[in-house]
């Protein structure tokens, strides 16, 4: 190991070539006042959680597991009641129990709905993942096999809600409408809190019976306010993304209503047991802790996505969202318009990573997707996409979909390294 006295040499010492380096650096000067705003967002968010931590007394007897049932696990149940104040709503439920995004999504949804009943989808197509959940996709133990009906209401052209249209849709059938925020593998732009907001309150008056659901994956702590605070019933997430801050080694959450959170439990577990079962074993300290860093790392995260924007603009490659947008959630996405492009940066990710560094990604043809997918992770959490990722399938625009970084200073060497893989195969110059 060389000994490196300046950051140019400790990147060239990793393959940055120095003029690639000066580029990222004169870009980042650039970026100083956006940057400020995110870590004042990052500073109210942090005390957002430290605030919720105190108010609920928590201390070291919180980070005691239990096993079995799993009765009378204080930590578990007062990370609930964190939860609900740092969203500021009655009542939430957080378990390792809840595998995933899509099962607390499914979870939310199947808990609230009942045979007969129509769920809405008011943000157009909902993540891929939920199309096997809904019944979009035939799939064994759908919502459609239970009687659920579905339907959706496109965004317009510009990304926004169709109030007009989403008006005509909410039918006497419609129990639950549901808002997915961030784009997913879209090129839509993400929605913006205050949008959801306002479609929140647009729902509400015409129909205030039925339950407004929040796909909030990858939006939290990026706003310094969450849908939660402005009447959605339910905002459901993964702590491998945001929320754990990269230490949650599992889990789902589902912030809302009493009933909405009630429901959830006891589909969860069982009817009659509810939420006073369910194990936390080992992992009450990571949940805490996770959430804890999570308004910082979603800091580092996103300052990432920025910084890839600007310098992949630069090589004029089309960023979405681009250089100068704002930003809702933490995920960039880069078209390359070729294999090789999206191919490369992927292998510069990979390079880039703490765990599975020696390994080249390869594309290959994953269930349920419709041409082969390429995917960069060295992760210490398998999935865990708070962590430096990038993925995408290889058809046109050949995107990226790049997001994460526990820390920024990883997320921007990765960039770099993309850049610098793209470079040593012909595609870009600097
Ligand atoms: C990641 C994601 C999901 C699903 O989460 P998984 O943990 O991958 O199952 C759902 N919706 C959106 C918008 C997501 O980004």
């Amino acid at each position: 190991m060389k000994i490196c006295e300046t950051a140019e040499q400790a990147y060239q010492n990793m393959g940055i070539d120095p003029a690639l380096w000066n580029m990222g650096e004169e870009i980042l000067s650039h970026l100083k006042d956006r940057f400020e705003k995110i870590d004042e967002t990052c500073e109210i968010n942090q005390l957002k959680v430290l605030a919720a931590m105190q108010k609920n007394r928590i201390s070291a007897e919180h980070f005691n597991g239990s096993t079995g049932y799993g009765y009378n696990d204080a930590g578990r149940d007062d990370l609930e009641r964190v939860y609900a104040d740092v969203f500021h709503t009655e009542d939430a439920l957080v378990r390792a129990q809840i595998t995933c995004g899509t099962h607390a999504l499914s979870l939310a949804l199947s808990a609230n709905l009942r045979p007969q009943d129509e769920m809405l989808s008011i943000s157009g197509k909902p993540y891929d993942t939920l199309e096997e959940v809904i019944g979009i996709r035939p799939s064994m133990g759908s919502l459609a096999e239970y009687g659920v009906s579905y339907r959706q209401v496109e965004l317009t052209k510009d990304g926004s809600f169709d109030f007009d249209a989403i008006q005509k849709a909410l039918g006497p059938k419609t129990r639950l409408a549901a808002i997915q925020r961030s784009k997913g593998y879209l090129t839509r732009p993400s929605l913006s809190v205050a949008q959801i907001a306002e479609a929140v309150r647009f729902v509400k008056d015409l129909r205030p019976d039925v339950i407004v659901m929040v796909d909030n994956c990858y939006g939290e702590f990026v706003d310094r306010v969450e849908p939660s605070d402005f009447g959605a019933d339910m905002t459901v997430g993964s702590l491998i993304k945001n929320p754990g801050g990269g230490l949650a080694p599992m889990g789902g959450y589902i912030a809302g209503t009493k009933a909405c959170v009630s429901n959830c439990a006891v589909r969860l577990t069982s009817p009659g047991l509810g939420r006073e079962v369910g194990a936390s074993l080992g992992i009450n300290r990571s949940l805490y802790q996770g959430l804890f860093l999570a308004p910082v790392v979603t800091a580092g995260a996103l300052k990432g996505a920025i910084f890839a924007a600007n310098l992949f603009e630069r090589f004029g490659y089309r960023c979405i969202p681009d250089a100068k947008q704002k930003r809702q959630d933490i995920i960039q996405a880069i078209e390359f318009g070729s294999a090789e492009g999206l191919i490369a940066f992927c292998e510069g990710i990979q390079a880039a990573a703490p765990v599975d560094s020696y390994v080249a990604p390869e594309p290959w043809a994953m269930p349920g997707y419709d041409s082969q997918v390429i995917m960069a992770a060295g992760a210490f959490i398998q999935g865990s996409s708070i962590e430096l990722s990038a993925d995408g399938p290889l058809h046109e625009p050949y995107a990226a979909y790049f997001q994460g970084g526990l820390t920024f200073a990883h997320a921007k060497f990765g960039i770099l390294k993309a850049a610098q893989r793209l470079y040593e195969k012909g595609l870009l110059v600097f």
